[in-house]
């Protein structure tokens, strides 16, 4: 037991837990970090964003030397791929970064405790280490930011050999010739790409009739016709009902997901006419990731969660137990690494006494295949559903002369502002670096700008950035230069 209780102590080491950590110690407080992973940085840093940004970039690089630009005189001879080296260069770049992350800790002095922790009563944290000793720790304020792990599919059991999570994916030792990738959410997106780019034969087999839900429709459909260009195959609507690893690969048992019952994952004997077998050298499942509050003691603590398992909390990310803080992966709300970090600064702000919050309708989501799609704000869909009068501006990326210059016009640029007011409402992009562009948008949505605002901001020429101006012009005015 630590003799004077620390002001901070964090529960988890990803993007949410590191940040605020180092918020808190910033801000003047005394904070500890509790991390069960040998390394910081969370599923982000060690599993998620930034291994499978790697390979991303790597792959396209990979892709790009291969097929070369013979219109512009660029041919290649014989491209070799070392798979085992890709993965090293990608373990390099996620060890560098987490040795940044332990470098901040250093610096701020926030206290890096190992082990795994528990609640243990009012203002108190268990720490079993890997000797399986446990320690308790003191603190005033306690955060749980312990994330998420990959959700399951019935029928379906994750191997990590033949059938793997995203985990998985990130490491397989050689190019499959055939995938199946069951979930067409933005990790199923990223990491089929990665391996259809290195060779292999994608299928992405998805429940919903559309990609991406959650994002703009009109948005996944133009990011599933450039996909499927690339020669990634697409099963919609269709549901897999189990998996069974063979000789020759894995055999995965599908069906038409229309008529099916609620629950029913086990009925394999119902007579089904439409019924057939997939079968892929290696399936990724990639249906979604479900809060990790298993071994926390969270009952015992009084902390509450809602139906689907997130912790339950206020505005000020208090859960129902006194003391104690949830943000991140394992609260409501988008997954995404900055959607957490940006929860554990304003949670930072607020136990210092300030008073810290999330804008939660201006937080980008990107999904990073080629093109990417980026959208923030209100989908049309959305818009649609609730009755809200909105403008819409839409530019092909085909008019804009630097997505000409590159030789990649696939795309376009959809703008949604609010009928009367003009007020923007909407951003969607399908577009080389659409992650970056996308930033001008969250940025004119925090500032509560209009459309017009972004049509009188002279923006720089050739750049891509210049669709989004053009969009805007069309929703403001109804007019634009170049479409
Ligand atoms: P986590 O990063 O999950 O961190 C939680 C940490 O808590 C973990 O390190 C865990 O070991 C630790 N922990 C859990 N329980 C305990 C315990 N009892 N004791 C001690 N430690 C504990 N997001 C993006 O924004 N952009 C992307 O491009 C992106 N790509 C992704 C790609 C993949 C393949 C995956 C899987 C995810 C991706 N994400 C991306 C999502 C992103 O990784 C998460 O949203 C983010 O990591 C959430 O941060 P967090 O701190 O809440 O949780």
């Amino acid at each position: 037991m630590t003799e004077t209780p620390y002001d901070v102590a964090v529960i988890g080491g990803g993007p949410a837990g590191y940040a605020a950590a180092i918020a808190a110690a910033q801000a003047g407080m005394r904070a500890a970090c509790v991390e069960r992973r040998e390394t910081l940085g969370g599923t982000c840093l060690n599993v998620g964003c930034i291994p499978s940004k790697t390979l991303l970039h790597w792959s396209a690089r990979y892709r790009e030397t291969v097929e070369g630009a013979a219109e512009y005189g660029i041919t290649a001879g014989k491209v070799a791929l070392d798979v085992a080296a890709t993965m090293a260069g990608k373990d390099r770049t996620v060890l560098q970064l987490a040795s940044g992350v332990a470098h901040l800790f250093a610096k701020h002095k926030v206290e890096r405790i190992p082990g795994r922790a528990r609640l243990a009563g009012r203002g108190v944290v268990a720490v079993t280490g890997k000797d399986d000793r446990t320690r308790e720790i003191r603190a005033r304020n306690i955060v749980v930011a312990t994330g998420s792990e990959p959700a399951a599919l019935p029928g379906v059991a994750i191997d990590e050999r033949r059938i793997v999570s995203s985990t998985g994916a990130l490491a397989l030792p050689r190019v499959p010739e055939t995938m199946a990738v069951i979930g067409g959410g933005y990790i199923g997106l990223e990491l089929g790409s990665v391996w259809s780019r290195f060779g292999a034969k994608v299928t992405v087999i998805e429940y919903l009739d559309r990609l991406a839900a959650g994002m703009d429709s009109e948005l996944a459909d133009r990011m599933r016709r450039a996909l499927a260009r690339q020669g990634i195959a697409f099963r919609l609507a269709t549901r897999v009902t189990g998996a069974e690893p063979r000789e020759d690969g894995v055999a995965l048992a599908l069906a038409p997901a229309a008529g099916d019952r609620a629950g029913d994952a086990n009925d394999a004997e119902n007579e089904n006419p439409a019924r057939e077998t997939l079968t892929a050298e290696i399936v990724l499942v990639a249906v979604g990731r479900r809060p990790r509050t298993e071994g926390l003691g969270i009952e015992d603590a009084g902390v509450a969660l809602d139906e689907r398992g997130y912790i339950m909390v206020d505005e000020r990310y208090r859960t129902t137990a006194e003391g104690i803080y949830a943000i991140g992966d394992v609260i409501p709300g988008p997954m995404l690494a900055h959607k957490a970090t940006a929860e554990a600064r304003a949670l930072a702000d607020i136990l210092a006494g300030g008073h810290g919050s999330v804008n939660y309708g201006a937080i980008p989501a990107v999904v990073y295949t080629e093109p990417e799609a980026a959208s923030a704000g209100q989908t049309e869909d959305a818009l649609k559903a609730a009755g809200t009068p909105y403008r819409k501006g839409t530019v092909p990326l085909a008019g804009n002369s630097r997505a000409k210059t590159i030789g990649r016009t696939a795309g376009f640029v959809k703008i949604l502002s609010e009928k009367r007011s003009d007020r923007l409402l909407g951003v969607h992009i399908l577009a080389p670096d659409a992650g970056a562009l996308i930033a001008e948008a969250a940025l004119a949505l925090e500032f509560g700008a209009s459309a017009e605002d972004i049509a009188r901001t002279c923006h720089a020429h050739p750049t891509l950035n210049e669709s989004i101006m053009e969009a805007a012009s069309l929703a403001a005015f109804g007019k634009t230069l170049h479409a």
